[in-house]
C-alpha cells in the first residue's frame, strides 16, 4: 500500500503493537517518529528502516510530548497520522488498588494519549486533512474483573475518540480506536508472569488462559492490529470516524 501520507507519530512504537504499526507505516513509504522512555528499545526498532526516527518521550509529560512535535516537525513536516498507541496494564482487585497505581495507569493510558494528540489537532483541522488512531482495548467497551484502573483508563480513551470525531467532523481529519483483545506483545508476557506468580500455574497454562479469554480462543497478533490501523489511515476509510473497532476474535 503507498500513502499520500507523510509522516506519522506512533507512541510505545519501541515494542509489541506500536513497533507492528511503525514499521507497516514505513513499509508503505511513510516517514515514522517513534517515541517511549527507554531509548534502547527505540534504536532497535529504528535500525530496521531508515525512516524510522526515534525519540524520547514521555506521553504523560506535557514537555515532553511538546519538545518531541518539537523536533520530530521540525525535521519531517507535520505529523499527518497520530496512533497514540502507549500503554501500561496491572492488575489487583479494586479494593486493594492504591491511589498511585490507579494514577500511574490513567495518567499513560488516558492523560498521555490525550497529550500525544492535542498538539496535532489544530494544524490538522487547517490542513483539512489527517488520521488520528487510539490503540483502546476490548476492556474499553466491557467491564472486566481485577484490572479497573486499565479498564476505566481505555473505557475514556473510548470516549475521547468519540469526542474528537464529533469536534473534527467536518474537518477531514477521521478519529478511531482500535479495541483489541488479548495480542502476543510484552505486555502479555507480564501479564503471563503475574499469573504464573500469583497462582502457580505453568507458563503454557497461564499463555492458554489468556486465550481462551479471545472468544476465538487464539491470541492476536500484533500484525494483525497494524492491518487494522493502515486501513483506517488509508484513503478507503475516508468516512470511518468515532469508531471503535474491536480486533478481538468475536463479540
Ligand atoms: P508493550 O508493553 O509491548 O508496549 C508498550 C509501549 O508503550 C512500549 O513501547 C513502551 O515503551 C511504551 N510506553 C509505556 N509507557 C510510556 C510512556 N509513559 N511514554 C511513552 N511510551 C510509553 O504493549 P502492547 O504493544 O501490548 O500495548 C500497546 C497498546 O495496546 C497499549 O495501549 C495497550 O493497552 C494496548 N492493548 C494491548 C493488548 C495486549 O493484549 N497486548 C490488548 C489490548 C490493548 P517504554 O516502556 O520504553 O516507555
Amino acid at each position: 500500500m503507498t500513502m499520500a501520507w507523510k509522516h506519522a507519530l506512533v507512541t510505545g512504537g519501541s515494542s509489541g503493537i506500536g513497533r507492528a504499526i511503525a514499521l507497516s507505516l514505513a513499509g508503505a513509504g511513510v516517514a515514522v517518529t517513534i517515541c517511549g522512555r527507554r531509548e534502547s528499545e527505540l534504536a532497535k526498532v529504528a535500525d530496521k528502516a531508515d525512516n524510522i526516527h526515534a525519540i524520547v518521550a514521555d506521553v504523560t509529560d506535557e514537555d515532553s510530548v511538546r519538545a518531541l512535535y518539537a523536533q520530530a516537525e521540525a525535521a519531517r513536516g507535520p505529523f499527518d497520522i497520530v496512533v497514540a498507541n502507549a500503554g501500561i496494564a496491572s492488575s489487583a482487585p479494586a479494593h486493594r488498588t492504591t491511589l498511585e497505581d490507579w494514577n500511574r495507569i490513567v495518567n499513560v493510558n488516558l492523560t498521555g494519549a490525550f497529550l500525544t494528540v492535542r498538539p496535532a489537532l489544530a494544524g490538522m483541522a487547517e490542513r483539512g486533512r489527517g488520521r488520528i488512531v487510539f490503540i483502546a482495548s476490548v476492556a474499553g467497551l466491557r467491564g472486566s474483573a481485577y484490572v479497573a484502573p486499565y479498564v476505566a483508563s481505555k473505557h475514556g480513551v473510548v470516549g475521547l475518540t468519540r469526542s474528537l470525531a464529533a469536534e473534527l467532523l467536518k474537518t477531514g481529519v477521521t478519529v478511531n480506536a482500535i479495541c483489541p483483545g488479548y495480542v502476543e506483545t510484552e505486555m502479555l508476557e507480564q501479564s503471563i508472569r503475574r499469573v504464573m506468580d500469583k497462582t502457580g500455574r505453568s507458563e503454557e497454562e497461564a499463555r492458554r488462559g489468556f486465550a481462551e479469554i479471545n472468544p476465538n480462543h487464539r491470541l492476536i497478533k500484533p500484525e494483525e492490529v497494524a492491518a487494522a490501523a493502515m486501513w483506517l489511515v488509508s484513503d478507503a476509510a475516508i468516512s470511518v470516524t468515532g469508531q471503535a473497532i474491536p480486533i478481538s476474535g468475536g463479540g
